[in-house]
């Protein structure tokens, strides 16, 4: 990473871009890497020498041994879950003696869960299509000044008090509100906060001196995103987005390091697209054509197993991605799944009540927006053993830099496959 030494890699669209696959190339050649928001509703598949692994909390850096992986502060983390990802890393050979994490992140309760599934089952068919792993809550919860931070896990009477008044305010709800009998424990809240606390608490520590100290030892530091910039709280597609910041920018606050400022980011953008859960999604195909795809390309969500809804590639939503998250390079992913499609379309502008437009609008405009297509050439060849951008079909390149014209900023890399090699550089100086 020459003297660019503080990298963000974040996504540019709905989520499921490749940021995994991205990291564990890029943290070959890192000192550190952090994830800054995001609970375990993540799912960052990894194919590698090792094997193939799906990331829900722990950092996608974890596969190289040299590398500190962080959970930073501004994440939310379900530490039951995460002691079961570290057991399932620690069974497959993967060392996990380089983690930690943020005494001032946020811990995910069972009862957010309950919660989160007790709003999502009210909500019937207007629900948000939630991972319904409690992260919205645990967000919320936190900006009410009702969460506990991790680092107070190591404080067994402090925690006892806060969670004994917590659960007494949510009781209230769970009795009055939703007038459901599943009334929480405040003991078996104690006694699960203890028991995964033990297992996790060698991990907990102020994951901001370390940054702080490796950056001025000029260490080279990774932070990755968890979802993209459509799902952004502030500006994705609210109020289908997720909970936290998934932009670039909130990287040195999320992740903390304040020393020093961010040198490149990196956004990863899929070659067509998909989202999971509920909101609108101009460029949908039809069920038929996803079908098709979905296959292909293996559509499903690494976090909850759901069909991923499928579209043409969207050059409004992708520019408006790239530019909220001041993205410096593109990695473009899943090029090869395209193999075989005879045309391809690019959605290049929106029409919206009788107007065109260019500019990613608000929810509400959204719902009605139409989308303008171009139609390109599609290719037949299997693409996934290129590793130059020459090497590429004619109608692969075209439609590569067809993008790249279209969303306004340079490919640095293109994936034509899910393993850590499968990728082509290309050489923009
Ligand atoms: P993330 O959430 O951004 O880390 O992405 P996910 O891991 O949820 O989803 C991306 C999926 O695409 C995973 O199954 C990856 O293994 C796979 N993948 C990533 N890059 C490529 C690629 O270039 N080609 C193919 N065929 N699969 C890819
Ligand atoms: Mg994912």
């Amino acid at each position: 990473m020459s003297k660019e030494n503080v990298t963000v890699l974040v996504g540019l669209q709905w989520g499921d871009e490749g940021k995994g696959r991205m990291v564990d190339y890029l943290a070959q050649d890192v000192d550190i890497v952090a994830r800054y928001q995001g609970g375990n509703n993540a799912g960052h598949t990894v194919v590698n020498e090792f094997g193939t692994f799906k990331l829900h909390l722990i950092p996608s850096g974890i596969f190289n041994p040299n590398v500190i992986n962080i959970l930073g502060p501004g994440m939310v983390i379900d530490i039951e879950a995460m002691s079961e990802e570290i057991a399932d890393l620690d069974k497959s050979g993967i060392s996990t003696k380089n983690i930690l994490l943020s005494d001032r992140a946020t811990v995910t309760f069972p009862y957010h869960r309950l919660e989160d599934n007790l709003e999502e089952d009210r909500l019937g068919a207007g629900a948000f299509g939630s991972t319904r792993r409690g992260i919205a809550y645990a967000y919320g919860e936190r900006y009410m000044k009702k969460s506990i931070q991790v680092g107070e896990l190591l404080y067994p009477d402090h925690l006892k008090k806060r969670l004994t008044g917590i659960i007494e305010f949510k009781n209230l709800l769970i009795k009055e509100v939703y007038k459901s009998d599943e009334i929480i424990n405040a003991d078996e809240v104690i006694d699960w906060a203890l028991t995964f606390g033990e297992k996790i608490k060698h991990y907990i520590c102020d994951t901001t001196k370390v940054l702080e100290k490796a950056s001025a030892e000029n260490k080279r530091i990774l932070f990755e995103a968890q979802l993209g910039s459509l799902r952004d709280i502030y500006y994705g597609i609210y109020p289908y987005t997720t909970s936290s910041c998934t932009l670039a920018s909130f990287a040195p606050a999320g992740g903390g390091l304040f020393n020093r400022r961010i040198d490149k980011v990196i956004g990863v953008m899929k070659a067509f697209s998909t989202c999971v859960g509920s909101g609108p999604f101009v460029t949908e195909m039809s069920e038929k054509e996803a079908g098709e795809l979905r296959e292909i390309a293996y559509e499903y969500g690494a976090a909850t197993g759901r069909p991923r809804r499928i579209g043409h590639f969207d050059a409004v939503a992708s520019r408006y991605g790239a530019m909220v998250q001041g993205t410096d390079e593109i990695a473009i992913t899943k090029v090869d799944s395209l193999s075989g499609l005879k045309k391809l379309f690019i959605c290049t502008e929106y029409e919206v009540d009788g107007y065109l437009t260019k500019d990613f609008p608000l929810t509400p405009a959204l719902e009605i927006a139409k989308p303008k297509y171009i139609e390109m050439e599609g290719w037949s060849e299997d693409i996934t053993k290129c590793r130059k951008f020459d090497e590429l079909p004619a109608a692969a390149q075209l439609y590569l830099s067809k993008i790249q014209e279209l969303v306004g900023y340079k490919i640095k890399y293109i994936s034509v496959g899910p393993e850590r090699e499968s990728l082509i550089l290309i050489n923009n100086e």
